[in-house]
Formats: structure tokens, C-alpha cells, sequence
């Protein structure tokens, strides 16, 4: 028997999952309903040994090549603790290609690029990081606890490290009056540290969330599907074409999961593909947010191109916007909700 937390990213699906700290040690972010009413542990080495023993024996005669190590902030741990761990991974899963962690930028902002490099000397090959937005505005709103300087200097030591960086970002967050500058700020600071990594994952509001009061009394604005798409765009236009992996295609809370690739190859492509979106009909744009907010599996617009089933889809339309709280577009909000 092992431990093991409830979230990992979708990235790490198939990895090992290795727990090596319980719940996040932050725990104030608004619109994070992951770790609300729990508290922040550390597990010790040895515990974590045992568990690594257990998954060895389960896993006994498979070839484990990815783990990843839970939960929220893995390197507020001793280096020389999550040291031991990395090398008794290694020890016990001789296969082992890759192993990753979430990590908050303030944490990696007080490790050293010594410290960090030892790391990854050890095995440590990935450091997930949820920035969510570059501007300070909308950090504070969200209660992140991070600065500018927090993500720059962070994100910076990870990458002089050799250790691969992969930055989350949150469209949607700043709602409708802080869009542009949530837009134009992370593209700023993601210019400025050159992630490997820009991980897309659109905001829906947890109904379990405090920002759900900031809907209530007015204070937030939630987007609509489109107005998303523009921020996309917006933040793309003005991210430059580096060797950075834009990723949308890891998880089903992005309307357009094809979105994705490499700034330096495929930039111009995924501005065409935004456009293509945005040249629908509202008419289209509703069908097509109806169709994708059932589930989280990617779909082409294609289908909403299709008039057959937009003859289909448009009785349906019609009858949710005249019967539902908000009509279609507060419809769509709570079908996102549900995703969340
Ligand atoms: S988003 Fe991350 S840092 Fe914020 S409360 Fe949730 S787990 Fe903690």
C-alpha cells in the first residue's frame, strides 16, 4: 500500500505518482478547489521510501520510464531529502527516463541554481508551474502569492539549471476587464524566461471556488467562449517565435485543443487556426462551444461547418436561449463549470 494525491498534470497520466509532500502549502488561490479544508504536510524520506518499495513491487517486471512527485510544491522539502528520493527512485525503477514535479515560482526563487542543478543531476528532468498570468493585477485578485519577480527569477534558475520549465497560463482569469492585461503581461514575462513549456488550461470557475462570490456581487466578469478565443489570440500575437512548446492540446477545458506546437514553427499556423474560429457565425461559435463543453475531447470546427447539423444543433439552441438563467451564453458558463 502507497499513498497518493489527487491531482497530478495531464501530462503525467501514465506516471508513476509518487507522494512525497500531502496538499499545498499555499492553499489561498481563488479559483483552486484541490486542497481547500485540508492541510500541508511533509512526508519524511522514509515514509516515502516505503512507498517507493511497494510501487516497486506492484510494478515488478513492467519498465516504469515517467514518475512524477505529489503534491503542490515538492521542492519546499530539504534539497538533500527530495535528493534521497530522486536516487532511490532511480535505484528502484532502473528504466526511469523522466521524473517531474510541481513546484510554485517563490519556492524556486529561494533554490539556488547549485541546488537546483544537483537536482537535476539526480534525475530531476521537469518542473510544472502554475503562473496562471503575468500580471500583477490579476495575481493579486486571484490571492497567488507570487510576484513578477517571483516568476522571472524562479522560472530563470530552473532553466539556468538544465531542468525543463513548463509554465501553466490561465485564460479567462482576469474576466472581462483585466483581459488585455492579463494577455499582455504573461506574453511579457513568458518572452522574458523562455518556458519549454506554455501550458494553456482556460479558466472555468469551480462552483466550489471563493471566486463564485466575486460573480455574485459583480466584482468578476466571467468570459464567454470567444471573448477567450481573442485573449488567445492577443497573448499569442505578442509571444515571440521561441523554441517554446504551446500547448493547448493537454487538457479538455481549451475549446481548441489543436491549437498547439512550437512559437518558432508553427506560430503563423496557430494565429490561422484562432482566425479560422473566430470567422464563424455567433450562431456557429454557440453550436460549436454546445458541442465541445459536453466532454473534454478535441473537436475540429469543422463540424459546425457542416449545415446538416447545424439544422440539428439550431432548434436546440434556440430553446436553451430562451429557457435557461442567462440564456445561451450563461448555459455554456455553467457547462464549463461542470468541467472544471
Ligand atoms: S493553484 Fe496551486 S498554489 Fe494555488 S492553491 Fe491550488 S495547488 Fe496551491
Amino acid at each position: 500500500m502507497y499513498e497518493q494525491g489527487i491531482i497530478r498534470p495531464p501530462s503525467e497520466a501514465s506516471s508513476l505518482l509518487v507522494r512525497v509532500t500531502r496538499n499545498c502549502p499555499w492553499n489561498q488561490c481563488t479559483f483552486c478547489a484541490s486542497y481547500k479544508k485540508t492541510k500541508f504536510s511533509r512526508r519524511t524520506v522514509e515514509e516515502v521510501k516505503k512507498d517507493i518499495d511497494s510501487m516497486a513491487r506492484e510494478y515488478e517486471g513492467y519498465k516504469v520510464r515517467t514518475a512524477f512527485l505529489q503534491d503542490g510544491d515538492t521542492l519546499v522539502l530539504k534539497t538533500e531529502d527530495v535528493l534521497e528520493v530522486l536516487r532511490y527512485i532511480k535505484e528502484k525503477f532502473p528504466a526511469i527516463e523522466r521524473i517531474t514535479s510541481y513546484a510554485r515560482s517563490p519556492t524556486l526563487k529561494r533554490r539556488s541554481v547549485e541546488e537546483l542543478t544537483q537536482l537535476k543531476e539526480a534525475g530531476l528532468t521537469r518542473l510544472h508551474v502554475g503562473m496562471e498570468s503575468g500580471s500583477e493585477k490579476v495575481l493579486k485578485m486571484i490571492k497567488k502569492g507570487i510576484t513578477e519577480d517571483d516568476i522571472i527569477v524562479g522560472g530563470r534558475h530552473v532553466k539556468e539549471a538544465g531542468i525543463e520549465l513548463s509554465e501553466y497560463i490561465m485564460p479567462g482569469i482576469g474576466g472581462k476587464s483585466l483581459s488585455e492585461e492579463h494577455a499582455l503581461e504573461t506574453a511579457r514575462l513568458l518572452n522574458m524566461i523562455q518556458p519549454d513549456f506554455i501550458r494553456v488550461r482556460t479558466f472555468a470557475m469551480h462552483p466550489k471556488s471563493s471566486m463564485q462570490k466575486m460573480v455574485e456581487d459583480g466584482t468578476f466578469v466571467p468570459m464567454t467562449d470567444e471573448e477567450m478565443i481573442r485573449e488567445i489570440r492577443l497573448l499569442l500575437t505578442n509571444l515571440n517565435e521561441m523554441h517554446s512548446y504551446f500547448c493547448c492540446s493537454d487538457h479538455g477545458l481549451n475549446l481548441l485543443m489543436y491549437v498547439d506546437g512550437y512559437l518558432d514553427e508553427k506560430k503563423e499556423q496557430m494565429l490561422k487556426d484562432l482566425d479560422d474560429y473566430l470567422s464563424l457565425s455567433k450562431e456557429q461559435k454557440q453550436a460549436f462551444s454546445l458541442l465541445k463543453r459536453g466532454s473534454y475531447g478535441n473537436l475540429s470546427i469543422d463540424v459546425v461547418r457542416n449545415e446538416d447539423t447545424m439544422k440539428q444543433i439550431r432548434p436546440e439552441l434556440e430553446r436553451i436561449d430562451k429557457t435557461a438563467e442567462g440564456g445561451i451564453d450563461g448555459y455554456l458558463n455553467r457547462l464549463l463549470s461542470r468541467l472544471a
